[in-house]
């Protein structure tokens, strides 16, 4: 008889993957399938050229929640975190901004634009810290829900808004401005240099379809500013050996508590008996029967795809239909046969081993977006680069270099369809290639292979439906109690035994596994 299992994953996400790591770490026979050869979803490393370890989608680490690092003794698979200490900015008059760990180089250097940002900069990082720390609790717990008479839910949302409200009236505007504000906006009331606040605002935009001067994209400022990494908050750094490693690791703590991973086993359909999800059918045919099934991919492809809407009530395909997963971001991954030498600061400093942004100013940056709103690429992007080879050697061949450039704006539906990201794809690797030029000449000559991502690629290759690297905008519609659907935001869906754990629920996208965690977590009914 064939074996049965009481969870299926589908997908191999790290979401999916902590998912599965904390059911068989409470006994349950659990099965992830991944239809790529490889798990790990948009958190991978791939040597698509011999050599060269490319962190081919998510390239910096500071998500991740501590518990789960903790829960799943990650440091004993394999995850180990590189601090990226350094934000260089370069601009075209020649200066540059460099922020790093050194608050005496940093005031000096954003003092050269204005006195005032410099002696303001450490003041709004401790705020934004503190803002991050006040929302905490709200990450790392399943959405309370507005609309329950349930005394339990009432008391938990009472208790949230005393937690968040309670800090005093200065720090409720803060939230209430963070959730409403355009990031530009925000930073605006704190700074006055454009220097500063175009390369802070970027944060804001990352994965949406927004410009840094659209309201709402304070919070997703936020939400970048929410991470930690050994306790230090809002650190990020480098996955040795690539974000692949990060999958790995959790791939095999979930395997060392008996979870099974298979690869090349795409998911076709959910079966559905009697309005119950009772196991899958893979593309190959082969049915697997278990008592749940949990969808590690996007509410477009789980619901709309796997599911189909026919097992759906009309009113909920509506609501998963509007839900906006519009991808805006492409990435570039070069293999270099040396380091890019920047006009403004010529030779191989400390400048190059952080994250370097070209973000110059802020009409730039929403013109980026222009481009965008009318279904075309970007000419002059917003980049965001790191050469992770320069503090992990093992990612490419002595004396080489892998460099990440991520670039917004790649808007899935280009005018004429997102099909033809097909003819564009080189002409977009060209933008962003002159685009750094502009910057840094001798990139040219150093690359030996480019790999271009479009969202099409992004969809095709990594499952991310219209390319959206968080399955689906962190937009305010879209968070808490609204993700992915109201009423079905904590990882239960109206199909029974159908449980949700990607990043299209609570608390949304990034290397975060907040997500698998949180959705095991309910599932066992433990905190
Ligand atoms: C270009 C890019 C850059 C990013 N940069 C960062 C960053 O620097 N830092 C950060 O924190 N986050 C970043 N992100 C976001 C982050 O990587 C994602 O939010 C996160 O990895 C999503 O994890 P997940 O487990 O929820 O889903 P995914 O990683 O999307 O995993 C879903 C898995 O399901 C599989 N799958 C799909 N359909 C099926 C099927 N039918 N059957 C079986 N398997 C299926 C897919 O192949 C995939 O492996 C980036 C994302 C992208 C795309």
């Amino acid at each position: 008889m064939a074996k049965s299992y009481d969870a299926i994953i589908i997908g191999g996400g790290h979401n999916a993957l902590t998912c599965a790591a904390y059911l068989a770490k409470a006994g349950q026979r659990v099965l992830v399938l991944e239809r790529r050869h490889v798990v790990g979803g948009a958190t991978i490393t791939e040597e698509i050229y011999p050599g060269f370890k490319y962190s081919a989608c998510s390239y910096v680490v500071s998500l991740l929640r501590p518990w789960i690092v903790r829960d799943l003794e990650l440091p004993k698979h394999g995850y180990e975190v590189i601090p990226l200490e350094q934000t260089f900015t370069p601009f075209p008059d020649g200066r540059y901004l460099l922020r790093d760990a050194d608050a005496d180089s940093t005031r000096r250097s954003i003092a050269q634009f204005s006195k005032r940002d410099a002696e303001v900069y450490p003041l709004f990082g401790n705020a934004m810290s503190e803002l991050g720390r006040q929302v905490k609790p709200i990450i790392d717990q399943p959405p309370p829900d507005p609309t329950s008479l349930d005394p339990r839910e009432i008391f938990k949302l009472a208790g949230l808004g005393r937690h968040i409200g309670g800090h005093g009236e200065t720090w409720t505007s803060a939230h209430i401005k963070m959730l409403t504000m355009s990031a530009v906006d925000f930073l605006s009331e704190w700074f006055e240099s454009e220097q500063l606040i175009a390369p802070m605002a970027v944060s804001g935009i990352i994965g949406t379809f927004l410009g840094v001067r659209s309201p709402g994209t304070a919070y997703v400022l936020l939400h970048h500013y929410m991470g930690e990494i050994d306790g230090s908050f809002r650190s990020w750094g480098l996955s040795k050996g690539g974000t692949g490693q990060i999958a790995n690791a959790i791939a095999r703590s979930a395997q060392s508590f008996g979870a099974e991973i298979r690869t090349e086993a795409s998911v076709e359909r959910v079966l559905i008996e009697r309005d119950c999800a009772v196991g899958v059918v893979l593309e190959n045919g082969e049915e697997i029967r278990s008592t749940r099934v949990i969808s590690g991919v996007d509410p477009h492809r789980t619901f709309l795809g796997l599911v189909g809407t026919e097992h759906l009530d009309s009113e909920f395909a509506t609501q998963v239909t509007r839900f906006k997963m519009r991808g805006s971001s492409g990435k570039v991954n070069l293999a270099l046969d040396g380091l890019p030498d920047f006009k403004c600061l010529p030779g191989h400093g400390r400048h190059l081993y952080g994250d370097i942004t070209l973000a110059p100013d802020i009409d730039t940056l929403e013109r980026a977006y222009d481009d965008a709103k009318y279904g075309e690429f970007s000419k002059t992007p917003f980049c965001d680069m790191v050469i992770p080879s320069l503090s992990d050697p093992s990612v490419a061949p002595p004396g080489k270099h892998v460099m990440s450039i991520f670039v917004q704006y790649a808007p899935y539906k280009l005018k004429e369809g997102p099909q033809d990201w097909e003819n564009q794809r080189e002409a977009f690797g060209d933008a962003v290639i002159d685009r750094i030029a502009e910057f840094a000449p001798n990139i040219r000559d150093l690359i030996l292979h480019r790999h271009v991502l479009t969202p099409w690629d992004l969809e095709k290759t990594y499952g991310l439906t219209e390319g959206n690297i968080f399955h689906g905008e962190l937009s305010l519609e879209q968070l808490a109690f609204m993700r992915p659907v109201p009423g079905w935001a904590r990882y239960r869906t109206p199909v029974r035994d159908l449980w949700m754990c990607g990043s299209g629920t609570h608390p949304g996208g990034g290397v975060m596994g907040s997500p698998g965690a949180m959705c095991a977590k309910t599932m066992l009914g433990v905190k």
